[in-house]
């Protein structure tokens, strides 16, 4: 093949991995799409070259369509792909599941495009799951993004942990007043990438064309503002966009890992724009939220979960939403590569593994957490003084679990079971023994619990 060839191919790669990226989710995207290498377009057909024969049937069954959807628009013709397995570099799953970015491919990802919205359109209020934690911060952003300027919140600051959804609001503020042509001209910048292509443009004399590309803008959502920590020339230059645009009425929307007056060696003049809106906070979601993510991430991969699964990693990993989604992410490609339906063994390595040591055992607030939410009850009523017979009963529970799975004394135990005897505790763990000898509900309630818990019980070997 002469080489203008090639080259003409793997242009036409790299475009197609920026398309489709802004499509999937990042963690999708990294473990099915970036391990495959083009080999060659003949007439209509497109070979692509895939690391294993499962990659090959994950991607044939679940991406295919798509990706050629988004191929038919770069070439402008139906494109028929063909697969060609290639396991020369040995067919260990995780080397190919987690392929690292080649170096071209990943500066070309983030070389500073200013004319790009740089909005994904996987970000949307429709799969972003309500709960406690986010609930507010959900509704202000809807708010505006039905009736830009007709909101006093401006700016609207969302502060929280990392992973809980920050960028997926900003985003999905972005996308819907796109999509409803609310407003034309939205800009979506992370802060780094913002003083990256402000001091670019100071290098090549365009610091102007920089300062009227963000001052023309409707709508400005800027990402992570922690990160004009100590870049003293790209605040003063944000500074004056920002009063800029908020003069002309128009909005601005900021996320921030941490609260306002935590943010440091950020000019006070800057912090108390930022202060001068509506400030929302995003905090980890509660079990249940956890628990609906995973299931809705499960379905946008389409796959069936079992709930054993949701709450087994719901309950292990709490705060923060991407590692969440990354686990199970790799839980399915664990069990395809097995030809294994996803199962709660399976899930135990794979967060095992991203845990980074064994999983060992569970706090005794993770017991009380699992069994309130069981009986549903409060966990204060499973730690309060009531005797009603339902929430002695799953007190009882918790608490032998709490003497089965972990290693406190009963002594530790009873203080933190609202500071009861630890011949309460001993009771307690009698009790329930007893009642499962003879009651195969009980019986089977205390080892389902046991088994969400528990990950001592699952098989140490290494796949
Ligand atoms: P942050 O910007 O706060 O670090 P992200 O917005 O990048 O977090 O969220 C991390 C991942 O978790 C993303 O894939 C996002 O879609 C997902 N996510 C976060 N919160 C939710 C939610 N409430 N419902 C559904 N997915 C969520
Ligand atoms: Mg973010």
């Amino acid at each position: 093949m002469p080489e203008s060839k090639i080259s003409e191919l793997e242009g036409l790669w790299l475009e197609f991995t920026e398309r489709i990226s802004e499509t999937l989710p990042e963690q999708s995207f990294r473990t099915w799409i970036q391990p495959i290498r083009p080999e060659s377009l003949d007439d209509n057909t497109l070979t692509l070259c895939v690391p294993s024969q499962f990659h090959y049937e994950w991607v044939d069954s679940h991406y295919s369509q798509k990706i050629r959807g988004v191929l038919g628009q770069l070439i402008g013709r139906d494109i028929r792909l063909s697969f060609k397995v290639d396991s020369t570099n040995g067919d260990q799953p995780d080397h190919h599941v987690q392929a690292p970015q080649p170096k071209q491919r990943s500066n070309t990802r983030r070389s500073p495009k200013p004319q790009d919205v740089q909005l994904n359109s996987r970000y949307a209020f429709d799969n972003f799951v309500e709960g406690d934690g986010n609930s507010f911060a959900r509704a202000a952003c809807l708010a505006i993004a039905e009736a830009p300027g007709k909101t006093p919140w401006n700016p609207l600051l969302i502060y929280g942990g990392t992973g809980l959804g920050k960028t997926h609001l900003l985003q999905a503020i972005g996308n819907h007043v796109l999509k409803k042509k609310k407003v034309a001209r939205v800009k979506y910048v992370s802060s780094e990438r913002y003083t990256q292509e402000f001091i670019h443009s100071v290098k090549n004399n365009r610091s102007t064309d920089f300062s009227k590309l963000y001052r023309s803008a409707e709508f400005l959502l800027v990402d992570d503002v922690q990160f004009f920590s100590a870049k003293g020339r790209t605040q003063i230059e944000f500074f004056h966009t920002f009063n800029s645009l908020y003069q002309a009425g128009k909005q601005i929307i900021l996320s921030s890992d941490r609260p306002v007056h935590e943010l440091k060696d950020i000019d006070e003049r800057l912090i108390s724009r930022f202060q001068s809106g509506l400030i929302t906070q995003i905090s980890p979601p509660d079990f249940e939220t956890r628990v609906a993510i995973i299931e809705r991430r499960a379905e946008e991969e389409g796959i069936a979960l079992s709930l054993d699964i949701a709450q087994f990693f719901a309950t292990h990993i709490k705060n923060n939403i991407r590692e969440l989604e990354g686990a199970l992410v790799t839980l399915i490609a664990r069990a395809t590569f097995h030809r294994l339906e996803p199962n709660l063994e399976l899930a135990g390595q794979v967060l095992q593994e991203k845990i980074g040591r064994p999983v060992g055992k569970p706090q005794i607030e993770q017991i009380q957490d699992v069994v309130s939410k069981h009986f549903k009850l409060s966990g204060d009523a499973l730690r309060g003084k009531s005797r009603k017979q339902e929430i002695a009963l799953a007190r009882m529970v918790a608490m032998a679990l709490a003497t089965k799975l972990t290693d406190h004394s009963l002594k530790h135990i009873g203080q933190l079971f609202g500071g009861r005897d630890h011949s309460t505790v001993i009771h307690a763990r009698n009790t329930i023994h007893k009642l499962m000898e003879k009651d195969a509900l009980i019986r089977d309630t205390c080892e389902s619990l046991c088994q969400k818990l528990s990950l001592s019980t699952l098989p140490s070997t290494k796949m």
